[in-house]
């Protein structure tokens, strides 16, 4: 198979066929963001040659049982919904040509990437398979996309998800708990509940930012240009979104960034989760949360 660096994927694309149709990332300047540092150029297309090729070897090598099984393909990519439909659409023929028995297929999608596309491109790419996409708006807090250099603000994901509303492509958001800085996380997690419960994602995870030198946000921490949120206050940021959060969503905090897991059906199991918050943040040690930071080499 033709995969570039470390192959990214959401913990619940864990049994969906992974297809690599971009590498990199077509903005890499997030200030906190370092995922893709390991391949040697910014964005490329994987030649449809390649797709083919990796399709032609996903088919021979999991066999007539699992072949059938094969009901959902993620694309491999930071972005790869930044394709021009007609790619995807093409994309999309190739999945079910060998994999007849596919019925959606996801990937990783900035909210730029929906922008350029028309109502009528959406639609097709509904009836193509396109579901599920995983949105990284990391916050509504407009302050905080601006620094982190996101390179859109909460009108735009508002504005482009109610697009995929209207085609009926559904969509997962990721929460970067702590984008906001310190003392500014619980006013982030109230302006991102505001623009979640406008829309209708129907799973949040959030991920806890970790600094590593070599990003861009490390360099202004040590200019003085931004404080990071203790642990604890992670926590507290986490609480308030999860309490303001009034729409029915999946929400997960899982992942290597999350030191402790919490997930829950909201509305049904908010209480537990509050309750879950709560005690960590009654009795988890600060010390002992930052050492997990510390040590975690890798995201
Ligand atoms: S956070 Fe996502 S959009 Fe931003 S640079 Fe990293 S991969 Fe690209």
């Amino acid at each position: 198979m033709h995969y570039t660096g470390t192959v990214w994927r959401p913990p619940y694309e864990a049994s969906s066929l992974l297809l690599e149709v971009t590498a990199g990332c077509t903005h890499h300047n997030c200030k906190f963001c370092t995922l893709y540092d390991d391949i040697p150029f910014k964005f490329r297309m994987s030649p449809m040659e390649d797709i083919e090729a990796d399709l032609k070897e996903a088919q021979g090598q999991l066999g007539l049982w699992k072949f059938n099984k094969v009901s959902r393909t993620f694309l491999v990519g930071a972005n790869p919904f930044v394709l021009k439909a007609s790619r995807l659409l093409e994309i999309a023929d190739l999945v079910h040509q060998y994999f007849p028995h596919n019925k959606t297929i996801g990937c990783f999608s900035r909210i730029t990437d929906i922008t350029p596309k028309t109502d009528e491109e959406l639609l097709k790419l509904k009836q193509a398979g396109y579901d599920g996409l995983t949105i990284g708006i990391e916050t509504g807090d407009d302050e905080a996309l601006a620094f982190m250099h996101k390179g859109y603000l909460s009108k735009d994901i508002l504005t482009q998800c109610r697009r995929l509303d209207h085609a009926g492509i559904s969509y997962h958001f990721f929460y970067l708990t702590s984008i906001s800085g310190a003392g500014k996380g619980e006013k982030g997690a109230k302006a991102t509940a505001d623009v979640c419960n406008q829309l209708h994602p129907q799973i949040i995870g959030a991920n806890m930012l970790t600094i590593y030198p070599n990003s861009e946000l490390f360099q202004e921490i040590q200019n003085g240009n931004w404080q990071e949120e203790t642990e604890i206050e992670k926590y507290k940021e986490l609480r308030t979104l999860v309490e303001n959060l009034e729409i029915p969503v999946w929400f997960a905090a899982g992942g290597a960034s999350n030191a402790i897991p919490i997930q829950g059906t909201l509305p049904k199991d908010k209480k537990k989760v509050l309750s879950v918050l709560d005690e960590i943040i009654k009795s988890v040690d600060e010390d002992e949360l930052r050492n997990y930071r510390k040590n975690l080499r890798h995201l």
